[in-house]
Parts: structure tokens; C-alpha cells; sequence
């Protein structure tokens, strides 16, 4: 089935901006200082195609902290250092049910890591990645999400300051795994590490060329660099299914059908697989923690092009 027209593309995206711009419902994440006062107004979207087209409208070259997006190009760099049956058995896949931060879901789940996009399992998987400083190892991590988005990406200072000064809850869960064995070594240096992952500054363009990349299985279209083993993206695609939009994952499978990963920065994107991704900001948030218009929007977008994995092309 060949992909959308230019014509269509465009035109989806403009119907896309226009219905949802007004749309004036979340409100900011408030528990990250820097993040309360971003201007909710921004809006914008993004889709870029398995053969490195790319469609944008709106605020879609505006930067943003990537948040809990960054979980999935870390998921993906370790991954492909350990396979995808080490990654299964090291921090999990289980959806958890309970909230990307809860505690109680570290003490009830039996490998008390659930999953690589819940704050203990991302964690986790932030301290698995190799190298023998933390510099190496953040390289490590940089050079992963630059790889994805083709470009080198800073990291937002004011936003890395304002998450390290408030990130208590989060040094917590990761003593405690710590003390479960879930976690090793150095464990407050890979909170520093998932932090500062966090902080790292994207726009909704650059999220359609990270989640291009998956859809393009693995090959980055418009560097046609290889950043993800290929046998590793079904695994990948199936956790962001699974958990991608925090305890409302199922919702978003159940009506939206695609792969997608959110942060509470107001970032989302979803993918495509073998055909785009499509990517979202608006920092007003949902009480799940998901962009209000970024859902609605990329909603509209597949829906309108018949996107869902669960139809086929
Ligand atoms: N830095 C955030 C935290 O760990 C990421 C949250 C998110 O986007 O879900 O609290």
C-alpha cells in the first residue's frame, strides 16, 4: 500500500492544527518547576516518512524537554548491548497498572522493575547502560538520541536544575531497588544520568525523525545510519503498545492502534510501522500526564489515514 501523497500529508496535518489549537484542556506539568511555565499555547506536529519526507505545522521546530520520551531511545541503546531475552529478564516489560512513579508498584510487582518506561524500570535501564565513567556512559546516552534525531541535541540547564533539585521521590525508588537487587553500583549516579536524559532538549521535528527511525526499522531515513538492530524493533514497538502512555495505554491502543510514547513535557509521538511516525507538542497535560491536543491530534492524523496496526494497510 504506498504511503499518503504529499497533498494528503499536508492537508492532514493543517486539519489537524486548526481543529485542536483552541482546544484548552490539562494544564502543565506543575511538579517540575521549569516545566510549569513553559507557554501552553505552543502547538505543534510533525511527520516524517520511512523515506525521510517530512511534513510539519505549527510550533513544530520549538524545543522542549524530552521527559519520559527519552526512556525509549535508552530502552533501545541497551537492547541492542544486551538482546532482547536480557532485557526481558533485567528490567521486565509487564505493564504495571499503577503510576509512572509509584512506589507501591516497586514493592507489589514481583521483579519490582515492571517495565522500561515506569520510572524504577527506566532507571534501571538508564543504569545498564555500558561505560566505565558516568561521561562515557552519558555519551553513551547522547550520542543514541543525537543518532535517532540526526542532529546534535542540548541539554536544557534550567529544566536539569529544576528536575535534580526536586528528584527525591525518584533517588527513593531507585534505593530501593538498590536494595532488592534490581539495581546496581552506583545507583545515584544513574539517577543523575536518567535526569539529565530527561532534560535533553527536542523538537516535535526531531521526535518524527526519532520515531521514523523505528518505523524505518531501525535505519535513521535521513541519515540512512543504522541506530537499532532490526530484530530489536518489534520488542520495542510492543513495549511502547503496551506502555507508552503511562496508565493510559490501553485507552490510546484501544482507540489510536499505534506504538507511542508520551512525556510530560507535552511531547508524543507514534509510529508507523514501516511507513512514518508522527510526532506532537502541547504542554497541557491530561491527568494521566499526556499532552491533551498531542493525543487528539495524532488521534485525528491516524485515524484520517487509516494508520492503526491492528486494520493493516
Ligand atoms: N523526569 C521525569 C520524572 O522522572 C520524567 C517524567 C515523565 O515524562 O514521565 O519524573
Amino acid at each position: 500500500c504506498p504511503l499518503p501523497t504529499p497533498e494528503e500529508f499536508t492537508r492532514v496535518l493543517q486539519e489537524a492544527y486548526l481543529r485542536y489549537k483552541d482546544l484548552n484542556e490539562g494544564k502543565n506539568a506543575d511538579y517540575i518547576p521549569a516545566l510549569a511555565k513553559v507557554d501552553p499555547s505552543l502547538f505543534g506536529i510533525a511527520i516524517v516518512t520511512v523515506k525521510g519526507d517530512v511534513y510539519e505545522v505549527g510550533q513544530s521546530q520549538h524545543p522542549f524537554a524530552i521527559e519520559s520520551i527519552s526512556k525509549l531511545f535508552v530502552l533501545s541503546r541497551v537492547m541492542n548491548q544486551l538482546g532482547a531475552d536480557e532485557l526481558e529478564k533485567r528490567v521486565g516489560v509487564e505493564p504495571s497498572g499503577m503510576p509512572f512513579n509509584s512506589v507501591l508498584a516497586v514493592e507489589l510487582i514481583p521483579n519490582h522493575t515492571a517495565n522500561p518506561f515506569v520510572n524504577a524500570g527506566a532507571m534501571a535501564t538508564t543504569g545498564l547502560v555500558r561505560g566505565g565513567t558516568q561521561d562515557e556512559r552519558w555519551a553513551e546516552i547522547l550520542g543514541t538520541m543525537e543518532a535517532f534525531a540526526n542532529r546534535s541535541l542540548p541539554v536544557d540547564q534550567e529544566v536539569y536544575r529544576s528536575e535534580s533539585e526536586t528528584n527525591s521521590h525518584n533517588k527513593g525508588i531507585a534505593q530501593l531497588l538498590l536494595s532488592y537487587g534490581r539495581m546496581q553500583g552506583d545507583v545515584l549516579g544513574a539517577v543523575d544520568l536518567y535526569t539529565r536524559q530527561c532534560s535533553v532538549s527536542i523538537s516535535a521535528r526531531d521526535l518524527a525523525v526519532m520515531g521514523a527511525t523505528l518505523a524505518n526499522e531501525g535505519v535513521n531515513p535521513l541519515s540512512s545510519k543504522r541506530v537499532v538492530a532490526r530484530e530489536n524493533i518489534p520488542h520495542i514497538l510492543a513495549v511502547m503498545m503496551m506502555n507508552g502512555l503511562y496508565d493510559a495505554s490501553g485507552g490510546w491502543a484501544f482507540r489510536v492502534g499505534l506504538p507511542g510514547k508520551s512525556g510530560v513535557g507535552g511531547g508524543l509521538v507514534a509510529v508507523v510501522p514501516n511507513r512514518y511516525a508522527i510526532a506532537a507538542f502541547s504542554p497541557p497535560l491530561d491527568a494521566y500526564g499526556n499532552s491533551v491536543r498531542g493525543q487528539r491530534a495524532i488521534e485525528y492524523i491516524a485515524s484520517t489515514l487509516g494508520a492503526n496496526v491492528f486494520i493493516g494497510t
